[in-house]
Order: C-alpha cells, then structure tokens, then sequence
C-alpha cells in the first residue's frame, strides 16, 4: 500500500467497486479499503436484480446467474396471487462471486484493492480532510488521498464524519432478516412476495429462488413494526408454514435505507456512493444496481475533475443522479409511504381489482395504478416521472 492515492475508496461493495473502475480507468491513482477479510463475504443480500438495470452497467457473466426469474407472483394477506406481467426478465445473483468480479474490474481497470483495511477516522485539512486513518492488517497506517469515496454501506461513517446528515428514520429504515434454505420445492424462475399485517408489516416477506432446490427467503419491515416483533420472528413463522423440510444454510439479518438519497453527495472533498447514500429503490429495497449507477457516475465525475485540477467539478455527480435517479426515488419514496400504510383489507382489494383487469393491463404499473387510485397526485407524478402515458 502506498502513502497517497488520488481517490480512496471506503467499501468495496458494488458501489465502492464500480466507482474505483470507473475513476481508475480514466489514469486516477484509486485505492479501495475493506474491512472484511474477502470481498462479497458476508453476503447479507436477496441477490435480485432486474436484467434491464444490470445490462446497462456491467457485461453479465453467466457465472453470476444462480437462477433467471421469468415470473413475479404478489401474494395478498388472504392468499390471492397475482402475477404482472414484468416487461423483461430478473436475476438471482452468486453475490460471492459477483462483488469479487466487480472488485477484480475495478483492480483491471487500474486500482488497488485492499482486504483487512478497516478505516477508522478521517484526516483533517484546511479545506477538507486529506486522508484516512486505518489498521491494515493489525497494523496503524494513514494514508493521503485528494478524493474520498465513502462506500461503506448502510452503517457508513465517513459520511458523518464529514458532517453529513446520514440519519434515516426509522420508519424508513427496513429491518431485514434472510436464511438461505436448502431442499426447498420451488419453481425456478419464478420470484414470490407476501404482504399483510401478519408476515411483513409495512414491508414485504421474499423467496427468491437460487436453483438446486435453494432459495433466499427473507423479511423486511419497517423499523416502527420491528419494535413491536422482531423481523426473524415473521420470517421463522412464514418458514414453518411454507417450507417445513427445509435446511437453513445461512441466516443473515441488516438494514436497507428505504429512504431518499441524502442531501449532500458531495461535501468538500468527499464522495458518498450506493447505501452509503441512501441511493436505495425506496419502492423495492433493491440497491445493487442503484449503488453501482451511483459508483459509476461519482467515478466519473472524479475523474474529470482530476483531469480538469478542479473539485468543484464533483458536483456533476449530484446534478447527474439528480436527473437520472434521485428524481425518481422520490416518487417511489412516496408511493411506499402511501402503499405501507394500507391495511390488509386494502391489499386483498387491489389484488381483487387487478386479477378483473384484462391480461394486457395486468402489468407491474397496472398494480401501481390500481394501488393508487385514491391518490390521483401521485398517479399523475408517476406519469410524469416515469412516462407512463398508457
Ligand atoms: C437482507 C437484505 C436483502 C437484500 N436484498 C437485496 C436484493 O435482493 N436486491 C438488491 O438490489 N439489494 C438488496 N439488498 C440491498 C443491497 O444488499 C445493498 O443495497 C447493496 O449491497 C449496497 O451496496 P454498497 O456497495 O453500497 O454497500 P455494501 O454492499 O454494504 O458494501 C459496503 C462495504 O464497505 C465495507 N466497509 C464498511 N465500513 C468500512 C470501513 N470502516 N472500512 C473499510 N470497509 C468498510 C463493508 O465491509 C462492505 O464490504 C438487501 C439488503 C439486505 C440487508
């Protein structure tokens, strides 16, 4: 490891990754520090991604497809099943295998990737900070950098070390918790999701299919609802009933910032990217592709402004994910707001409503529209937002 680096990175998760790839590949001299001791490991993830999202910021490697999900099933609190038709296809991840790649392009592209580097204090400058504090390896180290990327997750603290307000509500915080199972009976392509009051309050219960008779099925609720039952309850209850015989692999339990991104993504000298930033879907808890889109963007925009000696170029980033993303957060922000708060009764109408729509209606935005048909400002935003004229 060397003493100074044009960028450090704080995470090497997908958005960490992502953003040293793409800042490396323009000649920035990157640094990536992680605490873990391998890249990708632990994995506290569903591992679900949209093909569509995934396309655009990565060439996919068959690898890292554990299972190709072709179908989507809704499953109201009485049971009712609906299954919209998606518009395109979705991935089960290998994400063991996916962030070590994510890492290995980063290191291709020009950057160092360092395990057991776990940051622990930012150093002051006049304007800014000019480095991080860490232990490598057992060992005390600082090393310089011009730009520092927090990509540290969704307990980052270099964000609020530089005085970023990175607090999220509880109501918006999902607490999540997932076992791996083994011997499962499942179809392969197909993803299912629970709601009501008694599996997922405010928030929704996954089993997301991995091949060979394993899936990641899993519970996120809102963290007002955790305070009442522990989100593990709901997931070992809904397991006894639906999967009886079934081997537990792993079980992982970790937050999800179903939030809008923070105010500043950029503070002086420091960067924050993916969960780190809250650049979660708010509507689905999805971050993987979020993150990396976040990671690529805050890359280039680093590069650039190495290139041009001039840091208040890194405010493109926000600008950018402003008018590509963040616009669109918000509507989805406000859509789970209005959707958590349905009760039961409400739920088991709408899937009634949408199973009497025609086939062709029967989309994942015909849902929306459906769901949301007492709230004609909110349709009309996600018309405007996401141009849906139809
Ligand atoms: C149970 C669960 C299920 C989920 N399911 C899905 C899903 O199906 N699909 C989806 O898209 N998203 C899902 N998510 C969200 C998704 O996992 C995250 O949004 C995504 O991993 C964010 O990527 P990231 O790079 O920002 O952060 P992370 O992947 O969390 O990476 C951050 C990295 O920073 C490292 N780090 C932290 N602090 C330090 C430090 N001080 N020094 C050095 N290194 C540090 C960490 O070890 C970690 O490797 C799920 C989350 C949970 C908890």
């Amino acid at each position: 490891m060397k003493q100074e680096y044009d960028v450090i990175v704080v995470g090497a998760g997908p958005a960490g990754s992502t953003c040293a790839r793409y800042a490396a590949a323009q000649g920035a001299s990157v640094v990536v520090l992680e605490k873990d001791r391998d890249v990708g490991m632990p994995v506290r993830c569903g591992e679900a991604v949209s093909n569509r999202s995934l396309e655009k910021i990565v060439d996919i490697d068959p690898r890292w497809i554990a299972a190709t999900i072709r179908r989507f099933r809704l499953v109201s609190p009485s049971g009712q099943i609906v299954e919209p038709d998606l518009g395109g296809h979705g991935f089960v991840l290998e994400r063991r295998l996916f962030d070590y790649d994510l890492a290995r392009l980063a290191v291709e592209a020009g950057a160092e990737v360092h395990t057991k580097s776990y940051v622990d204090g930012l150093l002051p400058s006049e304007n800014g900070w000019q480095g991080v504090a860490l232990q490598w390896k057992g060992e005390r180290r600082e090393i310089r950098g011009r730009i520092i990327v927090g990509a540290d997750g969704v307990e980052s603290r270099v964000g609020k070390w530089a005085g970023v307000d990175t607090t999220t509500h509880m109501r918006d915080m999902e607490t999540c918790a997932q076992m791996t199972l083994s011997n499962v009976d499942l179809e392969d392509d197909a993803c299912e999701f629970y709601f009501g009051n008694d599996t997922a309050p405010m928030g929704y219960l996954w089993v997301f299919p991995k091949g060979n008779g394993m899936a990641n099925v899993g519970v996120g609720i809102s963290g007002m609802a955790s305070k009442q039952r522990a989100a593990i309850r709901y997931l070992k209850d809904f397991i006894a009933r639906r999967f009886p015989g079934a081997g537990v692999l792993t079980t992982v339990a970790g937050g999800v910032p179903c939030a809008v991104t923070v105010d500043t993504l950029v503070k002086d000298n420091i960067v924050l990217v993916g969960d780190a930033a809250h650049q979660v879907n708010p509507m689905s808890g999805g971050g993987i592709t979020s993150g990396m889109f976040g990671g690529k963007m805050a890359g280039e925009a680093i590069a650039r402004a190495l290139a041009r000696e001039d840091l208040t170029l890194l405010q493109e980033y926000p600008r950018q994910w402003e008018k590509d993303i963040g616009a669109k957060h918000r509507t989805y922000h406000r859509m789970k707001s209005a959707v958590y708060k349905f009760p039961d009764e409400t739920l088991d109408d709408i899937a009634r409503k949408v199973l009497a729509l025609s086939p062709e209606k029967r989309t994942i935005w015909g849902v929306f529209r459906t769901a949301l048909r007492h709230q004609p400002a909110l349709v009309w935003e996600m018309v405007k937002v996401f141009g849906l004229g139809r």
